[in-house]
């Protein structure tokens, strides 16, 4: 499938779930409202919704939300998916936030999954749950163990907070470093409101980056994992950092994705607000696969993020609707 900009896509992110069970501080205000379930998908519907994008020539699926391992029978779906591995499908994988993944890790193995990105914005226990509000570490890292001890490459995802967690991005390089993994640091987008000014905690990674170097030789790589990060590899640990930054440097030009949410909308782009509705189609028995490929044209050329003070998020939804 090719956009109206030329660009091929090739790359799904499906929101399993808006639901979570963490309430991290940038993602979503305490008092979270979830959508009825009547207006979620149901797995089954999902899985069509996967089949579909397969058959447009979708190469990556990734299961995200919301917290994915907290939607019930998920695995039917992880399942499900895994069966189009080799089928046109080269890689399903999984963004979570590692709460539950201690249960399921081996499961994902064996249902063809082979990397999970697991958030983690602090390796402190107190400051960890007070960014997820209710998170606890411990079992955040029971799950990851597992994960690696299930043959799951590992990767962390931290989003990038000033005041909040600068002083530890050395300790994650290292705690990554000796374990194999690699580590991505991300930037707050304008997402949602939640509760707090996001202007107070914006930590542009150029920054970030300039500082590790002090510290870190990390070396150019062209290493690319599919995603927006752009990759360095780090000569003192053999593992990689990537910096995710669509506020420092856009990187809409080479965009080879697109998402679904939950309720089955189709987002062009995760910062603006076109999309096309596919449950619609899905429920009247309509034609899925041509649903999909009509939409590519709306793909719009990128997003427009600003972070500033008195600024409205740049889209009303969250992260984890969407599916970050
Ligand atoms: N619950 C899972 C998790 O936390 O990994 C998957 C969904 S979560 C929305 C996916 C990623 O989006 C996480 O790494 C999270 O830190 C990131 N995220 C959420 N809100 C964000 C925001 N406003 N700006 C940047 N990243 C955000
Ligand atoms: Fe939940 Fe992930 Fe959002 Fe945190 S970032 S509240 S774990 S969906």
């Amino acid at each position: 499938m090719q956009d109206g900009f030329g660009r091929r896509i090739t790359y799904v992110r499906m929101s399993v779930t808006d639901r979570c069970d963490f309430r991290c501080v940038y993602c979503m205000p305490e008092r979270m409202r979830f959508l009825p379930r009547a207006e979620v998908l149901s797995l089954e519907e999902m899985a069509t919704l996967g089949r579909a994008f397969v058959a447009c020539g979708v190469r990556k699926l990734r299961l995200t939300g919301g917290e994915p391992l907290v939607r019930r029978d998920v695995m039917g779906l992880v399942r499900a998916l895994g069966g189009l591995i080799g089928q046109g499908l080269d890689e399903l994988t999984l963004t979570t936030n590692g709460s539950q993944l201690a249960r399921y890790a081996a499961d994902l193995y064996a249902a063809g999954v082979r990397r999970v990105n697991v958030s983690v914005d602090s390796l402190r226990p107190e400051r960890f749950a007070a960014i997820t509000r209710r998170g606890k570490l411990a079992g955040v890292l029971e799950g990851i163990e597992a994960a690696a001890a299930a043959g799951l490459r590992v990767k962390l995802n931290t989003v990038a907070l000033r005041g909040v967690n600068d002083d530890e991005f050395d300790d994650l390089l290292a705690w990554c470093g000796v374990r194999g993994f690699d580590l991505c640091l991300i930037e707050t987008m304008p997402m949602g409101e939640v509760d707090e000014d996001r202007t107070d905690h914006y930590l542009p990674l150029t920054e970030v980056r300039a500082d590790l170097r002090r510290r870190w030789t990390l070396e150019p790589s062209d290493w690319r994992s599919g995603g927006p990060a752009r990759y360095e590899m780090v000569r003192e640990t053999g593992t990689r950092i990537g910096f995710i930054t669509p506020m420092t440097h856009n990187f809409c030009e080479s965009c080879n994705r697109v998402r679904v949410t939950c309720t089955g909308e189709l987002y062009l782009c995760l910062g603006q607000e076109d999309r096309a509705d596919l449950r619609g189609v899905l429920r009247a028995g309509g034609d899925v696969a041509a649903a999909i490929r009509a939409a590519m044209a709306f793909k719009p050329r990128g997003h427009d993020f600003v972070i500033g003070r008195d600024q409205r998020p740049a889209v009303a939804r969250t992260m984890s609707l969407t599916g970050g």
